[in-house]
């Protein structure tokens, strides 16, 4: 595993640094003459079981993707807060694309991208679900054209990642709400969980083949939470889990051309 480094302090306060969002046309202009990088994070707006937020894959990525891009000096565009979740709809609060939706955004965002002479997109991805739908309109992009080099880095899949979360968590971190992703949470998000009170839960094995309808994954997992015991979720795992995901994403983004 990767040493955890020191980080200065204004790490940990508001992270604007290299966002596009407050970027006029001329910087940006400038920027792509020097590095045709830009991070994209991508995540979620879905149900992550009683005790965590609805924005949980959105927000792990775009707090990632801020940290990393303001460390590497890299662009960081606006997160894609909604994905392909179509199986947590019967859950309220969620929001989903279906997977051809999606495909037909990425299209539109890697034309985007293309037009302003991007080459490298480096997504940094917050949730399972997007994984196929996005390597779908990656392939059909590549299909059409000769631009645009794609990673992606889904940050929790990460071996730097899983080892913290196995030596922590164990069996109960499970495959959603995992106690990881409600542990970052929060750390970037203190102020929600101010209103959500902590519970433990039995985690139990279910069999299951994805992919699901909403109702099937409803019925299988009546609260929403996958196998996961998010009661192991602390703020300071949160804050060990933001360390080596940001430098296991450092080193991945420096391997880039
Ligand atoms: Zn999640």
């Amino acid at each position: 595993m990767l040493p955890i480094i020191d980080w200065p302090p204004c790490f940990f306060g508001l992270i604007e640094g290299m966002q596009l969002k407050h970027c006029t046309w001329p910087q940006v202009e400038e920027y792509l003459k020097h590095k045709q990088t830009i991070i994209q994070p991508i995540g979620s707006t879905e149900q992550h079981g009683p005790t965590g937020i609805i924005g949980t894959d959105y927000r792990c990525a775009e707090f990632l993707a801020a940290a990393v891009g303001e460390r590497s000096q890299t662009l960081v565009a606006p997160p894609l807060c909604v994905g392909m979740a179509e199986h947590h709809m019967n859950f309220p609060g969620s929001l989903s694309f279906r997977p051809s939706t999606y495909n037909a955004i990425m299209q539109d965002l890697f034309y985007s991208f293309a037009q302003h002479g991007f080459k490298n997109v480096f997504f940094i991805n917050g949730h399972g679900g997007n994984v196929i739908p996005l390597q779908n309109a990656m392939c059909e992009w590549k299909a059409r054209h000769d631009s645009l080099c794609f990673y992606l880095e889904s940050w929790w899949r990460m071996p730097e990642v899983l080892a913290y979360e196995e030596q922590h968590f164990g069996d109960e971190n499970g495959s959603h709400a995992t106690c990881g992703e409600v542990a970052l949470t929060m750390f970037s998000d203190a102020e929600a969980f101010e209103k959500i009170e902590k519970q433990n839960f039995k985690v139990e094995k279910v069999d299951y083949q994805f992919p699901l309808s909403a109702k099937e994954f409803r019925e299988k997992f009546p609260d929403g939470r996958m196998q996961s015991n998010p009661g192991l979720s602390t703020k300071e795992h949160g804050e060990k889990l933001f360390h080596i995901a940001c430098e296991a994403l450092l080193e991945r983004l420096s391997r880039l051309p």
